[in-house]
This record gives C-alpha cells, sequence and structure tokens, in this order.
C-alpha cells in the first residue's frame, strides 16, 4: 500500500464543537422503547449538515424513524467507503442511580457524562466532523467517495442497516468502519450471535396426581443438559479465540407453560426455553443448530418411549392408573440468526485504520473483537468488509453514568478522517 502523506487533521479539529454538538444530541432522548425515538436526533444532524451546506437524504424505515445518508465525492473515481453511527440509544433505567442526569451533557474534566456519549453519540458526532474536515482539508481533492449513514434501530432488530443494505446507495461499497465505542482497539471480528428457542408439550394435570398427565419440565432439564454438553464441546474443540473469548450457549429464559399463569399445584402442559448462543470462527450455525436439533429429537423419543413401555417415570405407580397419554413433542425454533465476522489484518481497510492510529495517536495499534452482534454485523454478512472503532470504554455502554474522554474523542475525529484519506488513496 502507498502510503499518502496524511493531513495534520488535528488544525481542524475543535474541542468545543465536539462538546457542543455532543451535548446537543445527549439532551434528546432518543431511546430505543420510545416511539419514533431518532427522529429528534435525525432533524438535529440535519440542521448540522445543512449549515455546514451539505445535502443529505432522508430515508423512512418505518414510520417516523428514518436514516440519515450524507454522502461527499473527491475529484476522481475510486473506492467508497462507510462511516456508520447509530442514532438509538438504550434506556437510562433507574435515573436515581445515576451520579449525574442522564439526558444533560456534564463534564468533569475529561470525561463526559450521559446516556449515548459512549454508545454511541460521540462517535456520531466524530464521524461527521471527520467527513466535514476530510471535504475542507482536502478541498475535495480525492479519489472515491464517503458516506456518513445514521441509521435507527441499532438497539432493536438493526432495521435501519438492513434498510440501508437493500438500498441502490450501499451498491459498491469497498468497506465499513462501524462507529463504535471500542477504546480505540481496531476490531476486526466480531461473535455470531444464534437466537434459539425449544418448546416441549405434555399434558397438565393435577400437581397431586402427576400421573395423569405428562410433565414437560424435565424433558426441558435433559435438553438443557444437553446445551451445556454441547457448549462443553464446542469450549473444547475451539479453544480460547484471541480476540473474542469463549464460544458459547446460555439458557436465558424458561417460560411454563409457554401462555397463561402457573400454578404451584398445577403441572403445566408446555415448557420453553430460549438460548442466546454466541459464536466464534470456526463454527457453523447451521451444523451447530442440527445437532441440537438431533439431541432435541432423541431426548423427546427416549421419553415417548418410557411412557409406552411402562417403564417410565410417569407411569410408574400401581396406585394411579394414568389416563390416555398424548405423546410429548418438542419443536425448536431459530429465532434470529447473526453470522461471525472476520476482516483480515491484510485487508486494505484494517491497514489504513492502523495507519491512522498510529499516526494520530502515536501508539502502536491493538487489535481486538466484538463480543455482540452490531449493524456491522449485516454489512459484513452482506459481503463488505468492516473495521469496528470508537471512543468509550467497551465495559460502559448500557451502563449507568455512560461517558467518553473527550481527549479520546478529538483522536476518534483525526482517526476517522485519516483512515478514509488512506483508504481511499490505496489504490
Ligand atoms: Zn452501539
Amino acid at each position: 500500500m502507498t502510503k499518502p502523506c496524511s493531513f495534520h487533521w488535528a488544525d481542524w479539529i475543535d474541542g468545543d464543537e465536539i462538546l457542543d454538538k455532543l451535548s446537543r444530541l445527549v439532551a434528546i432522548p432518543s431511546v430505543i422503547e420510545d416511539e419514533h425515538p431518532e427522529e429528534g436526533v435525525v432533524q438535529e444532524i440535519l440542521r448540522w449538515c445543512q449549515g455546514d451546506g451539505f445535502d443529505p437524504i432522508l430515508t423512512e424505515v418505518s414510520a417516523q424513524r428514518r436514516n440519515l445518508l450524507l454522502e461527499i465525492h473527491g475529484d476522481r473515481p475510486g473506492p467508497k467507503l462507510l462511516l456508520e453511527a447509530h442514532s438509538d440509544t438504550v434506556t437510562a433505567g433507574d435515573v436515581s442511580m445515576w451520579t449525574y442526569p442522564p439526558f444533560q451533557l456534564t463534564r468533569c474534566e475529561d470525561r463526559l457524562y450521559g446516556r449515548g456519549t459512549a454508545d454511541t453519540k460521540g462517535n456520531l458526532v466524530a464521524a461527521y466532523l471527520a467527513v466535514r474536515i476530510l471535504k475542507q482539508a482536502t478541498k475535495g481533492i480525492f479519489p472515491g467517495s464517503v458516506q456518513f449513514l445514521v441509521p435507527v434501530d441499532e438497539e432493536g432488530m438493526m432495521s435501519g442497516i438492513r434498510h440501508y443494505i437493500a438500498s441502490d446507495a450501499a451498491q459498491g461499497l469497498d468497506g465499513a468502519i462501524c462507529c463504535e465505542p471500542e477504546d480505540l482497539m481496531i476490531c476486526i471480528r466480531q461473535k455470531g450471535a444464534l437466537r434459539l428457542e425449544a418448546e416441549f408439550f405434555g399434558r397438565m394435570a393435577h400437581g397431586a396426581m402427576p400421573l395423569t398427565g405428562v410433565n414437560p419440565i424435565p424433558i426441558m432439564v435433559q435438553f438443557l443438559q444437553a446445551v451445556a454438553d454441547e457448549e462443553a464441546l464446542a469450549q473444547d474443540s475451539l479453544g480460547y479465540d484471541r480476540y473474542l473469548g469463549w464460544p458459547s450457549m446460555t439458557p436465558t429464559q424458561i417460560k411454563t407453560p409457554i401462555a397463561g399463569p402457573q400454578g404451584f399445584n398445577v403441572m403445566p402442559a408446555s415448557a420453553a426455553v430460549s438460548i442466546d448462543v454466541r459464536t466464534v470462527p470456526g463454527q457453523t450455525h447451521s451444523l451447530l443448530v442440527s445437532r441440537l436439533q438431533q439431541r432435541l429429537s432423541a431426548i423427546v423419543q427416549a421419553a415417548n418411549h418410557d411412557l409406552t413401555d411402562g417403564r417410565g417415570h410417569y407411569l410408574r405407580s400401581a396406585l394411579e392408573q394414568p389416563t390416555i397419554h398424548g405423546p410429548i413433542t418438542g419443536r425448536f425454533n431459530v429465532v434470529d440468526d447473526r453470522p461471525v465476522t472476520e476482516t483480515s489484518r491484510d485487508h486494505p481497510l484494517v491497514q489504513a485504520v492502523a495507519a491512522a492510529v498510529e499516526s494520530v495517536v502515536g501508539a502502536d495499534p491493538v487489535y481486538a473483537g466484538v463480543p455482540g452482534a452490531t449493524d456491522g454485523t449485516w454489512l459484513w454478512a452482506a459481503g463488505i468488509p468492516i473495521v469496528t472503532i470508537g471512543a468509550g470504554n467497551r465495559f460502559v455502554p448500557h451502563q449507568v453514568d455512560e461517558w467518553v474522554s473527550l481527549q479520546q474523542l478529538t483522536d476518534t475525529v483525526g482517526i476517522y478522517a485519516d483512515t478514509a484519506y488512506r483508504f481511499l488513496h490505496h489504490w
């Protein structure tokens, strides 16, 4: 890769403007549970764009939930890069637990407190300024184009990024930077996620006369043991991923019965368990699903065998003659499937980010992975190489007293601008 001589981006970055823009965004709650949460943020960024002479495109994803997309073009053909930062945040939770008001930016020396400061309104401001500075500092003399996208609903079903990917605007993208709080580490891997649900159906009965029904709960427990076995097997065979840690299969919700009220003396007719599966490179989702499916089928089959041949737990009593049982059934649903993502360290995008970090921060780049799924998962699944990087301690998002470092944010503006400049010159 030929390294173009880089601009001295710091000359173009104004800390007061970062503070002003971030305080405006934090003052607009865009909590995912609210009705059309992102619209206020979109209106605010639209004002910035108009003030700076930009003409962004607003696209309706669903009723009053709009993506904002700004594209700046260089003076000649070349690569096309995306910088994206979502407009929504998670809830502040119990506001009385906060030391500082969640929807008002509070500065304590280098720390800026407020919901969304790290995840990811601070990085949104940085990406916007980076794109503007790229245009100003270069006077528009660079190859290719850069898009600045603010999608809705990242904290929900990620409908914003999916809508964008399906649009013409996403065609021909050569790479994307996902602007998320990663402490300026260069995240080149991201765990995959599978949301699985197993359901078991038996027959309702009085708790005092269990043999007059079929209890799905012990069957579900056997399945949970099988899930734990599969998790141990995956951990043993794949080991600890140096960027992502261990693969996991975590039971997160149990419902029994699946619908309707519970009773202490009522044996339920149904039981369901949710399994939050997180995967690392080397695991194939379809294979994993079919293994669990087989385990479930085997457990259900064995239970039915016990029921019919009279040896089973359910038919052992001589005192209680069982009524006619329906067979026990089980089924398995894949609720959501998000792939593992991995961008090679040799990829020009990763090299551009690494060079930018070195040049702006003056330190060796640190590589890492993202433990959760993000908008980047969908970009990667669409064939677009991604790197996730941004300001903010990676454990702070979704907690009370969320904060970001102003120094890191200032560096982030330079890193985004420098990355874009280097990447666009890479061929
Ligand atoms: Zn985020």
